[in-house]
C-alpha cells in the first residue's frame, strides 16, 4: 500500500513560472476572497483553510503568489527589508546604514513559503552556530523559513498535524512581527512579518480552540456540487497540465487585473470609512453568537474594510459585513449542546436574523 510519503508532491516537478493561475480556479469563492483580504490587509491575522483532500486548498494558496504585487527590497539584505520603511528593518540593515552604505532597491516577488510538517525548529527559526561563534567571536546565523517568509505568506499544509509548540511559535511570531533566536546567551533577532496560512482536513485532527481563535479568518472548502463547475474545473486542470505556459499566458491579463486591484486596495484602505451603524451591527452579530472577547468584531471590521477597499468602495456597508461574517466568526463559536447546526450554519442564521433575508 502506498503511504502518503510515497505520493509525488503535486507542485514539486513544476517550475515556479508554471503555477496554476489564481484566477483560473473554478468556484472556491470564499477561499479566494479570504486570501485576497489577507493580501490587502496582512494584519488580518492569518487564514485557516479547512477541507478534504483534493479540494484545491494547496493549489489556491500557491497560486496566490501570482496575483501579489511585487515587493521593493533592499538588494543587500538577506531578509528582504523594505529600504523605504522606517524602523522595520533588521539590525544588519541598520549597521550598513550606520556605516554609510546606501540602500539599493530592487523588486522581488512576494514570498509564499511552504513549511513542511517534519521541519525542525532550527529550520523554522534559523540556526545559530554556537561553535563558530565561540571560535571566531562573530554571530553565525543561518536564517530559516521565517526569514524567507518575511513580508509574504507562510503556508502550512495539514496545520492540524503540526506539533503544538511549532504552531504556537508561528502564531507568536506572526503577531509580534519579529523572530528572536536565543541560544546559550547569544541572541539574534530579525523582522518576520508574514501571513500564516494553514490548511487542514478537520477529520484528521482538530486544532486546539485557543489556536483556532487566533487565526484571523477561517474558510471551509468543498468540491463544487454543480456538475458544470466540476467539468469546467477538470477542463482547466487538463489544459494546464498539457501546456502550463500556454495556459498561464491565457490567464495573464486576469492575473494582472487582480494584482492591480490589490495594489489599489492597499493604497485606498486607510481612507475607507466604517460608519458607526455598521460597527454596531457587527457587535450585535457577535453578541448574538456569543463570541468571547472583541477579536471577532475586530476581525469582522478589518475583513469588511479590506473587502470594501478591494471593491473600490470608500465606505463599508452591511453587504461587506455579510460577505465576511462567516469567515471572521465561524471558528470563534463555542460548542452549543442545544444546537446541532454547524458553525457556518449558525453564523448564516444569525446574519439572516439581523440583516433580513435579502440577498446582497
Ligand atoms: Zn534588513
Amino acid at each position: 500500500m502506498a503511504t502518503r510519503a510515497d505520493l509525488p508532491h503535486p507542485e514539486a516537478p513544476r517550475p515556479v513560472h508554471a503555477r496554476f493561475p489564481f484566477t483560473a480556479i473554478v468556484g472556491q469563492d470564499e477561499m479566494k476572497a479570504a486570501l485576497l483580504i489577507a493580501a490587502v490587509d496582512p494584519g488580518i491575522g492569518g487564514v485557516l483553510v479547512q477541507g478534504h483532500r483534493g479540494t484545491g486548498k494547496s493549489t489556491a494558496v500557491r497560486a496566490l503568489a501570482g496575483v501579489l504585487p511585487p515587493l521593493v527590497v533592499d538588494a543587500a539584505c538577506r531578509y528582504g527589508c523594505d529600504p523605504t520603511a522606517n524602523g522595520a528593518r533588521c539590525d544588519e540593515c541598520h549597521a550598513r546604514e550606520h556605516a554609510g552604505a546606501r540602500a539599493r532597491a530592487r523588486r522581488a516577488p512576494v514570498p509564499v513559503v511552504d513549511l513542511p510538517l517534519g521541519a525542525t525548529e532550527d529550520r523554522v527559526v534559523g540556526a545559530l552556530d554556537l561553535e563558530r561563534a565561540l571560535r571566531t567571536g562573530e554571530k553565525a546565523y543561518e536564517p530559516g523559513l521565517l526569514a524567507r517568509a518575511h513580508r509574504g505568506f507562510l503556508y502550512v499544509d495539514e496545520v492540524n498535524l503540526l506539533e503544538d509548540h511549532l504552531v504556537d511559535l508561528l502564531l507568536d511570531v506572526s503577531q509580534s512581527g519579529e523572530n528572536v533566536v536565543e541560544r546559550e546567551g547569544l541572541s539574534v533577532r530579525h523582522p518576520a512579518r508574514f501571513v500564516l496560512v494553514g490548511s487542514g482536513n478537520p477529520e484528521e485532527g482538530d486544532l486546539r480552540p485557543q489556536l483556532l481563535d487566533r487565526f484571523g479568518v477561517s474558510v471551509e472548502v468543498t468540491t463544487p456540487a454543480d456538475p458544470d463547475a466540476r467539468v469546467e474545473a477538470v477542463l482547466r486542470r487538463d489544459a494546464f497540465d498539457r501546456d502550463p505556459e500556454g495556459f498561464a499566458r491565457q490567464w495573464a491579463r486576469a492575473e494582472a487585473t487582480v494584482r492591480r486591484r490589490v495594489t489599489d486596495a492597499r493604497s485606498r484602505i486607510g481612507a475607507v470609512a466604517v460608519p458607526h451603524a455598521v460597527l454596531r451591527r457587527g457587535a450585535e452579530l457577535c453578541a448574538r453568537l456569543g463570541t468571547d472577547g472583541v477579536r471577532g468584531e475586530l476581525t469582522l471590521l478589518r475583513a469588511a474594510r479590506a473587502t470594501a477597499a478591494y471593491d473600490g468602495a470608500s465606505v463599508v456597508d452591511d453587504g461587506h459585513l455579510r460577505r465576511v461574517a462567516s469567515m471572521a466568526l465561524r471558528h470563534r463559536l463555542r460548542r452549543d449542546p442545544l444546537d446541532d447546526a454547524g458553525s457556518s450554519a449558525r453564523v448564516e442564521r444569525a446574519v439572516g436574523e439581523l440583516f433580513g433575508a435579502a440577498v446582497v
